[in-house]
């Protein structure tokens, strides 16, 4: 038996920690929101996620036979030292509130594992707008968005994607935050996954990207006030985009001046 992929689940993990929550609720009324809404943004989500949406994951991970460590914004180094990375085959991202608290030099650090050394990503949800996917897409990332609890139907359109496996031909979130396109990012490598919303929009919700040696899946659903990574489905997706995003060892990028591989005399 090969040894299990190793996965590293980071979690901003502020709307989570009341150790936070003042910083959350006026980050959140400095946007313009009501005081309610700082609250859902706050208590609500701890209600969802007691231990953080990062635990609910990871436990799910394990139970698929990875080998899974968590890691967030507040630890040293946001948790993701070399050491650390030295030891993740896929990262994933779940970041909304605090995406300027990232330190670039982290988000340097985790751009070259991937184009570089060939470590996967996965940014989940409103990690569309984090440092780290912005910079491996080269674009703004922006897009559409409503919160009004509305359902939302992922369309399967790749259906021999490994991220596919195991999936009926479409599947259903009963209550979501709609994100609309225009989605501002390069045309994915291959789209696997189509929303559309209640409310008419439609989203590209499963997006494949290769960047250098490594490969990156955008997965949209995850809005942090609503129990959406309880929900198989999602969990199945996640857990079949790690297989697909662990690095393939192929060869190393070498580049610069290079000497002739035949005699050119
Ligand atoms: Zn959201």
């Amino acid at each position: 038996m090969s040894a299990p992929i190793r996965v590293t689940v980071w979690n901003e993990f502020w709307h989570e920690n009341p150790r936070r929550h003042a910083d959350v609720k006026s980050r959140v009324m400095n946007y313009g929101f009501s005081e309610d809404h700082a609250i859902r943004a706050t208590e609500g989500v701890q209600r969802v996620y007691r231990d953080g949406m990062h635990k609910v994951i990871a436990d799910h991970l394990s139970q698929q036979g990875f080998a899974v460590r968590v890691a967030t914004l507040d630890e040293p180094e946001h948790g993701l030292s070399d050491a650390v990375l030295d030891d993740t085959d896929v990262l994933t991202w779940w970041g909304h509130i605090a995406h300027d608290q990232v330190d670039d030099e982290i988000v340097d650090r985790v751009r070259e594992r991937v184009n570089m050394g060939g470590m996967g990503l996965i940014v989940l949800h409103s990690g569309h707008y984090s440092k780290i996917f912005k910079t491996l897409m080269g674009t703004t990332c922006m897009l559409k968005t409503r919160e009004a609890d509305e359902k939302e139907r992922l369309w399967v359109i790749e259906q021999g994607h490994p991220i596919a496996r195991g999936l009926p031909e479409y599947f259903e979130i009963p209550q979501t935050e709609m994100y609309g396109e225009p989605f501002d990012v390069p045309a994915p490598d291959t789209l696997v996954f189509v929303s559309w919303f209640q409310g008419g929009e439609v989203f590209r919700s499963g997006c494949c990207y290769h960047r250098g040696r490594g490969k990156v899946f955008y997965f949209r659903p995850g809005h942090e006030t609503l129990p959406i990574y309880y929900q198989p489905e999602v969990l199945q997706v996640i857990t079949n985009a790690v297989r697909w995003a662990a690095p393939a060892d192929g060869p190393e990028l070498i580049f610069g001046d290079h000497p002739p591989l035949e005699n050119l005399d």
